[in-house]
């Protein structure tokens, strides 16, 4: 069993500073040296009635196709390493922890070593309990999350896991591959001002011609591949693709959207296998220049995502597994001075209020609770030889996925964002001034780039 060694390069506990702890530079397994994978599955569609995406759209009515938890557990390189990707809108702060310690307790590892993400579909559970005690004390809020539906898809997850761990098989291969995605990801932010500011949103569906006509703008078309052998036989696969996933939503009819019905489509062609797709840094990008939001444009989506993933496939060449290390940091970055408890308060309570008006406050002062009980981001790294999966919070602009393969430019980084959902938009700095809807609801000052950038560094290099 390789040694795992805990160190702490900076200790700065204070908000505002980093706090590097760097969970385990570590974990040395190479082919051979007993890596083993597990597989595993769970429901996550939400009951009628359940909130959808934080409460201000509209409830579950009906369930077009169902929402799924996917996973995957590594064992015998140190403690066992859970990947988790949920169908979910987000799962933040408190609800992200309890996620990672019930997991952790199921495979028999730390929570650190757990990384739990969400695709970020919109007619799906948003998962913040500090925010649901908030709202469900005002009355005429649907709030956030039913606390025991949580729990029991976390029971589920956990019986799941561990069975995974149990059946887990030798990696003898590992492989990577890549496909550009034709006509789906646009950057958001194109509409600007002669100073750069931001004037109006191209969003997720969009019918505004001179917005479509626009270029797709910054984004990253690349969709990767990450792919575990046993012998000739694959026994997993994580795609990761920049894009907020929504093609249409509001309705309460519960889908897991065009990202999630490309992997239900790759995964049906190939049952021996687990597939699991991870939305990347997409937090100025969606799909609004080639989606106005018909059933139609859902269907053109789920095409051209399920033939990338499929190219990406085909592209896959397989080599040796590499030395396995995994690390993770911690960063506890400062509040958007925006952000005042005593105001959000008020907004909550004001039964004037719109339904987001008043459950966005929520999210914010989850947020700064959050942070004053000292709960930290945890980003993680997942690396094979050459291979990495990076672990990242929020809604992180694209800018940080790109950044990250600058940083490590002789190795295949996939980066999947959306893990701990507390900051919601993770702007760059240089994106703070120009305003703009993810301007004004990114919970951390811009100082978050310095942090995010310099963990990143710390997990790669
Ligand atoms: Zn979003």
């Amino acid at each position: 069993m390789p040694q795992i060694s805990r160190r702490h390069i900076m200790g700065a506990t204070a908000l505002g500073a980093a706090h590097w702890s760097l969970g385990d530079l570590s974990a040395s397994a190479t082919l051979g040296g007993g890596l083993a994978l597990g597989t595993f599955r769970f429901d996550v569609t939400p009951p009628l009635g359940h909130p959808c995406c934080g409460g201000w759209i509209s409830p579950v009515k009906s369930v077009e196709d169902p929402l799924e938890g996917l996973g995957i557990v590594l064992v015998g390189a140190g403690k066992p390493v859970v990947l988790c990707v949920v169908d979910w809108t987000g799962i933040l702060n408190g609800a992200h922890l309890a996620w990672r310690e019930a997991l952790a307790q199921a495979a028999g590892t730390t929570p650190e070593r757990v990384l739990v993400h969400c695709v970020h579909q919109h007619d799906a559970p948003f998962a913040c309990l500090e925010t649901q005690k908030i709202l469900a004390a005002q009355e005429g809020l649907a709030g956030t999350l039913w606390p025991d539906f949580n729990q029991r898809v976390i029971s589920r997850a956990q019986g799941a896991l561990a069975l995974a761990v149990q059946a887990a098989e030798p990696v003898t291969r590992m492989a990577r591959g890549s496909a550009r995605v034709e006509r789906v990801a646009s950057n958001r932010r194109m509409d600007r001002d002669a100073t750069g500011k931001v004037k109006s949103m191209r969003g997720s569906a969009c019918k505004d011609e001179r917005l479509i006509a626009m270029p797709e703008g910054t984004i990253d078309p690349e969709l990767k591949t990450i792919a575990f052998f046993s012998g000739a036989r694959r026994l997993a696969c994580l795609h990761t693709y920049a894009t907020h996933p929504m093609s249409h939503y509001g309705q309460g009819k519960v889908s897991s959207d065009f990202a999630g019905l490309a992997r239900k489509r790759v995964q049906a062609a190939d049952p021996g296998c687990l597939h699991l797709y991870l939305t990347g840094c997409a937090g100025n990008l969606a799909a609004g220049k080639y989606n106005d939001g018909t059933p139609r444009a859902r269907a053109e989506l789920t095409d051209r995502l399920a033939a990338a993933m499929t190219r990406s496939l085909a592209t896959l060449l397989p080599g040796a597994v590499g030395q396995f290390d995994f690390r993770s940091v911690e960063i506890r970055p400062g509040i958007n001075a925006g952000l005042v408890a005593e105001r959000l308060r008020e907004q909550i309570a004001n039964r004037k209020g719109t339904l987001a008006g008043r459950s966005r406050p929520g999210f914010e002062l989850a947020w700064l609770e959050r942070l004053s009980r000292g709960q930290p981001i945890v980003l993680g790294a997942l690396q094979l030889g050459d291979l990495c999966l990076l672990s990242l919070p929020g809604e992180c602009f694209v800018e940080y996925q790109l950044q990250a393969q600058k940083i490590a430019p002789n190795r295949f980084v996939a980066t999947a964002a959306y893990g701990d959902g507390g900051p919601w938009y993770i702007p760059t700095r240089q994106e703070y001034p120009c305003g703009g809807y993810e301007v004004s609801v990114a919970f951390c000052q811009p100082g978050v780039e310095e942090l995010l950038t310099g963990g990143i560094r710390k997990l790669l290099l």
